[in-house]
C-alpha cells in the first residue's frame, strides 16, 4: 500500500474533524432555513429520466465536501414538511429534540442486534419501550418490545406471534396445508394485506369486517365472521384492531373484541387469536389520559373537552390488547424509522424465539437482552430509542398534551366550520383524532341529505357516481387554483374506510400534525371552498 496516499485518505474519512463536520452541518442548516422561508413544495424538480443512466461514482478519493456535493441537490429538492400549510397526511415536521437524539445515535452508530454491538444503546431501547408501554397499557407488569422500521413490520410481528399461537411449530414446518386467517376492519391500513401475503396466509385469508359510521369495526359482523371461520375449521391467527385509522381516525372497540374472541375460542376449544392494536397513529391520545378536563389547565377550547373525554375512554381499550404498534415517526413527530412493537406480556415473545444454534453469529447471545434471538431483522438502527427518549423527556408530558390537545382543537375547529356549509359534509364528525375527512359538493346541494340517502340505500347508482365525481372534481379544481404561499395543502382519499352498501367514499382530507398550523389557515381554507364550489 502506498501509505502516502492511504494515510491522509483514512484521516479524511475516519477521523472526526469537528470544524469540517460542523461547518458542513451549518451549511445544510442554512440551506434548510432558506428553503423554509419559501412556500412549501418542491424547489427543484425531479430528474428521473437519467437517474439510472448516470449512476456516477467518482474515481479519486475526495473529501467530505464531495460527499456534501453529491447529495446536495437531492437535499434541496426535498421538502422537510415544516410549513404549517402541510395538512396532507399523518406526517408532521420532525421535532428538534428528536434531532438531538438522532444525531447522538448517528455519531455512535450502534447496532441493536445484540448487546455487544450496542451496549448502553440496547439498554436505552429497553427504557424507551417500557416508557411507551406504560403510556399505552397504563398498568402493565411485564411488557417488552423492540423498534422496527415501520408500522407494517411491527404489525407483522403480531401476525407471526398469532400464527405460532394457533399453529405451533409453524416457524419450522410452515403452514402444513392448514388454512390460517387474520381479521381486520375495512378501514384498517392496507399493510394488513401485505402482512397476510408475506406471512404465507395469502391475502384471501385476510378478512375485512365492515365498519359503522364512526369507522369502528362492526362487532356483530365480526362475531359472525369469527364463528363461521371456526365452523369451517380455519385457524384464526390474529385480529388487528385499528386504534386510529390512517384517514379518518376510527377506533375499534378492543375490549369487546377481546370478549368475543375469548368466548368463541373457548366454545371451539382453540387458542385465541393474537389481539393486536394497530395504534400507529392513535397512540398519541394516551398522553391525554390524565388531562383534567374540568380544570382544563391548558385552556383548551371548551368544544374540544368532550372530544378529549372520548379519547380518554377509547384509550382504556388498549389494556385489552396482547400487543400494540406505535409509530413514533408519525404522532411523535420523530425521525424515521421509529416504530415500536410492544407486547403486554414478555412471555409472548417465546413464539418468535430462535435457539442459539440458529444464530451462529451470536454465540454469546442472551435472550434477556439480545433482541437478535427473536427479531425479524438482524442489524437494527438505534434511531428509535434515541429519538423517542430525547423527544419524550425534552418535550415532557405537558408538552405532549399541548401538541395533542392543539391538534384536536384545530380538527374540531375545521369540523365546526364545515358543518355550517350545506354543500359540505364531515364524514368523521365523531372521531377523536387530528384528521378531518369531508365532502365538498357544488353550492346548492344538500350534502347531509345526500349522505343520509346513501346510507339508507335510496341514492341511485347514477346519482352516487355523479356526486362522488363532483367531490373529486372540486378537489382538483382547488388544487389548480391554489396559491402555494397561502392555501393549505390537502389530500384526497378514494375511500375513508366506512363503506355504506359497499361504496368506497371519496373525501377531502386534512390532518393537523403541524404545531404551527392555526385558525387563520383554516379560515382561508374555508374561504377557498366557498369561492370555488
Ligand atoms: C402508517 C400506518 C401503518 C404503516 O406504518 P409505516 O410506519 O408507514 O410502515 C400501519 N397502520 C396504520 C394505522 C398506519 O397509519
Amino acid at each position: 500500500m502506498d501509505r502516502d496516499r492511504y494515510d491522509p485518505f483514512v484521516k479524511t474519512f475516519f477521523e472526526c474533524d469537528p470544524t469540517v463536520v460542523t461547518g458542513i452541518f451549518s451549511e445544510l442548516l442554512a440551506a434548510m432555513r432558506a428553503e423554509e422561508s419559501l412556500p412549501p413544495g418542491s424547489y427543484m424538480s425531479q430528474n428521473y429520466d437519467t437517474a439510472q443512466a448516470n449512476p456516477e461514482i467518482h474515481v479519486l478519493p475526495g473529501n467530505l465536501k464531495d460527499a456534501r456535493d453529491s447529495i446536495f441537490p437531492y437535499f434541496w429538492g426535498t421538502d422537510g414538511w415544516s410549513s404549517p400549510l402541510h395538512l396532507e397526511n399523518v406526517r408532521g415536521p420532525a421535532n428538534y429534540a428528536s434531532l438531538v437524539g438522532a444525531l447522538a445515535c448517528l455519531l455512535k452508530n450502534p447496532n441493536l442486534c445484540t448487546d455487544s454491538y450496542s451496549q448502553r444503546s440496547n439498554e436505552l431501547e429497553v427504557k424507551a419501550i417500557t416508557a411507551l408501554a406504560n403510556l399505552v397499557f397504563y398498568h402493565t407488569i411485564d411488557p417488552w418490545g423492540i423498534f422496527t422500521i415501520g408500522g407494517t413490520i411491527s404489525n407483522m410481528y403480531a401476525g407471526k406471534i398469532g400464527i405460532e399461537k394457533v399453529l405451533p411449530g409453524a416457524m419450522r414446518k410452515g403452514l402444513q396445508g392448514q388454512i390460517v386467517a387474520g381479521i381486520v376492519s375495512e378501514a384498517a391500513h392496507y399493510c394488513a394485506a401485505t402482512i397476510a401475503g408475506w406471512l404465507g396466509l395469502g391475502t384471501e385469508n385476510l378478512h375485512e369486517i365492515p365498519t359503522d359510521r364512526t369507522l369502528s369495526m362492526r362487532l356483530d359482523l365480526f362475531e359472525e365472521k369469527l364463528e363461521s371461520l371456526y365452523e369451517q375449521g380455519v385457524r384464526v391467527a390474529f385480529v388487528i384492531a385499528t386504534f386510529g385509522t390512517t384517514d379518518a381516525f376510527g377506533i375499534d372497540d378492543i375490549a369487546s373484541i377481546r370478549r368475543i374472541i375469548d368466548e368463541k375460542a373457548a366454545k371451539y376449544d382453540v387458542p385465541a387469536p393474537q389481539l393486536h392494536a394497530d395504534a400507529a397513529v392513535g397512540w398519541g391520545n394516551c398522553f391525554l389520559n390524565e388531562y383534567n378536563t374540568h380544570e382544563n389547565p391548558l385552556k383548551l377550547n371548551a368544544n374540544v373537552l368532550p372530544v378529549i373525554e372520548r379519547a380518554k375512554a377509547a384509550c382504556q381499550g388498549l389494556h385489552h390488547a396482547d400487543s400494540v404498534t406505535l409509530d413514533f415517526h408519525k404522532t411523535g413527530r420523530g425521525h424515521y424509522p421509529s416504530s415500536a412493537f410492544i407486547v403486554n406480556r414478555k412471555d409472548d415473545l417465546k413464539y418468535l424465539a430462535r435457539s442459539k444454534d440458529e444464530t451462529p453469529y451470536f454465540p454469546e447471545a442472551d435472550s434477556r437482552r439480545d433482541p437478535a434471538l427473536f427479531t425479524l431483522e438482524t442489524s437494527r438502527p438505534g434511531l428509535g430509542p434515541y429519538t423517542v427518549m430525547a423527544s419524550l423527556n425534552g418535550i415532557g408530558l405537558m408538552g405532549w398534551q399541548m401538541l395533542m390537545g392543539r391538534a384536536l382543537e384545530l380538527a374540531q375547529y375545521l369540523k365546526n366550520k364545515l358543518a355550517q356549509l350545506d354543500y359540505c359534509k364531515v364524514l368523521n364528525a365523531d372521531t377523536c383524532g387530528a384528521s378531518v375527512v369531508w365532502w365538498v359538493l357544488p353550492k346548492g346541494r344538500n350534502a347531509s341529505e345526500i349522505f343520509s340517502r346513501l346510507e339508507d340505500g335510496t341514492l341511485t347508482a347514477d346519482e352516487t357516481t355523479r356526486y362522488f365525481a363532483e367531490v373529486t372534481r372540486l378537489f382538483y379544481k382547488r388544487e389548480r387554483s391554489m396559491d402555494p404561499a397561502r392555501d393549505a395543502r390537502l389530500s384526497m382519499t378514494t375511500s375513508v374506510g366506512y363503506r355504506p352498501h359497499g361504496h368506497n367514499l371519496p373525501a377531502w382530507k386534512a390532518v393537523f400534525f403541524n404545531p404551527k398550523t392555526d385558525e387563520a389557515i383554516i379560515d382561508q381554507l374555508i374561504a377557498s371552498i366557498e369561492e370555488m364550489s
